[in-house]
């Protein structure tokens, strides 16, 4: 039974808010999950249920909810300086002490960055960053940036854009001229007949033809996730990223590596480019930076980009709130935690591989679990009618949508991308709340199981 305050609740929501990637009908239906307070892994919803976070709110608490250092610094902040802005030389210490900070975490030829208030703002200034960037070295007409099907780059004109997903592209009219997609190296789907290996070959070679197709001389730069997100996690096969990066040494192009969801620890370095061994010419950061406790975005630019702009007079572009003293203090009052509790660390020692490992052990072998895939603190679980064959079910049958609600009865966010599972827990899961995920998780796929049967 709903209470009465739940229910008022989901009626002025139905009303008056209009929600973000949500069909307004199903939310009259359905009403809307209200959430009320959270600590630590788990967060509450107004009827009392308890829920461990598997996705760390949209990816982004990466050091757990609850934080008293975080909320007191906010606190300060706000009395000592609630705002001032970044633009016409001006600036404030939290901004320049945080992008210190960050430049001492970036891969060490990334020494500056430009704040934005989210990832997708972040991307628009890359987009606006590297035409500039090829106007300043005399190369106006090298304007084009290849994305990848089924990249997640954000919601704005341009975010969208350098996106990939073709039902954002469906509203709108886009991608906007002057941004073309190749393919994803997602092997599970689209690589039968391959080995993973010789798949992320191939995939990594389409962005050799591309280049070759529309001319060097065109191309200003070539951006992608280090592992897909929001497309369902798409790790890519061990093959790509070095086939990537010798492609990119041959040609003059910028290397974008979008780590909205990477950064800041998720696969157990503090950037994926790490993890991978590559070398970006800039790097979108968002959501970890502050772990969701203020809205900040980001872009890390490397020296070769930078120097350049030193060249090019006043980059005419900017936010209200690049740099928001509020969120940039926020932002490292977390990342002083995060080096405090080693967190990152942690994760690629003890945590994320017991995660893996108990994912891979507890539901690789259930019937509908047609592959666990994942990184560090960022897993997937595929599910198909036919385990053999990869055969998906119909959509309209929305099994990955059936589990997600099965999965928050048993007290667990997944996230749905079609069919596919999601998981993304807080970095500060222990081994026991993994114990605990991975139950649920379990669950879950048995009741969804249940119903397709
Ligand atoms: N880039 C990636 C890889 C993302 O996953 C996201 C958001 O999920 C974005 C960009 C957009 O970030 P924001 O929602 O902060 O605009």
């Amino acid at each position: 039974m709903k209470s009465q305050q739940t229910q008022g609740w989901q009626a002025k929501d139905h009303a008056h808010h209009l929600h973000p990637f949500t069909d307004p009908k199903a939310l009259k239906q359905a009403g809307g999950r209200v959430i009320t307070r959270a600590d630590g892994v788990y967060i509450w919803d107004s009827q009392g249920n308890q829920i461990l976070d598997g996705m760390a709110g949209l990816w982004c608490v990466n050091m757990g909810y609850g934080l008293r250092s975080i909320a007191d610094v906010a606190a300060h902040q706000l009395l000592e300086l609630p705002y001032y802005n970044s633009f016409f030389q001006c600036s404030h210490p939290p901004a320049i002490e945080l992008a210190a900070e960050i430049a001492a975490l970036a891969p060490p030829h990334m020494n500056k960055v430009f704040f934005t208030g989210s990832g997708s703002e972040a991307n628009d200034t890359n987009l606006r960053l590297v035409r500039h960037y090829w106007d300043i070295q005399g190369k106006p007409e090298k304007k084009t940036i290849i994305s990848r099907h089924n990249a997640y780059h954000g919601s704005t004109v341009a975010g969208a854009s350098l996106g990939g997903m073709s039902g954002m592209h469906a509203q709108g009219d886009l991608p906007i001229p002057g941004i073309v997609h190749i393919a994803q190296p997602y092997w599970y789907g689209e690589g039968q007949g391959l080995s993973a290996e010789e798949f992320g070959i191939r995939c990594a070679r389409e962005l050799e033809s591309k280049i070759l197709e529309l001319g060097e001389d065109k191309v200003a730069a070539f951006i992608a996730e280090p592992i897909q997100g929001a497309g369902g996690v798409i790790v890519p096969p061990d093959s790509y990223w070095p086939e990537i990066k010798k492609i990119l040494a041959k040609y003059d192009i910028l290397f974008i590596l979008d780590e909205v969801i990477t950064g800041f620890g998720r696969t157990g370095c503090y950037f994926a480019a790490e993890y991978y061994d590559l070398e970006p010419d800039l790097i979108t950061i968002a959501k970890g930076m502050t772990s969701g406790y203020a809205p900040m975005g980001g872009v890390i630019v490397s020296d070769k980009v930078a120097d350049a702009l030193d060249k090019g007079g006043e980059f005419a572009h900017g936010y209200t709130y690049s740099g928001h003293p509020l969120s940039a203090a926020v932002a490292l009052e977390n990342l002083r935690l995060m080096k405090q509790q080693n967190i990152v660390a942690k994760v690629a020692e003890e945590t994320a591989p017991y995660l893996q490992q108990r994912l891979r052990q507890v539901l690789a072998q259930h019937p509908l679990v047609g592959e666990v895939r994942g990184v560090g603190m960022v897993a997937a679980l595929e599910l198909v009618a036919d385990k053999a064959s990869h055969q998906r079910f119909a959509a309209e049958l929305g099994v990955g949508t059936q589990c997600r609600e099965h999965s928050i009865a048993s007290g667990l966010v997944m996230r749905a991308v079609g069919d596919t599972m999601i998981i993304a827990p807080p970095l500060v899961i222990t081994q026991d709340q993994i114990d605990e995920l991975v139950t649920k998780a379990k669950q879950a796929l048995d009741m969804t199981y249940a119903d397709v049967q």
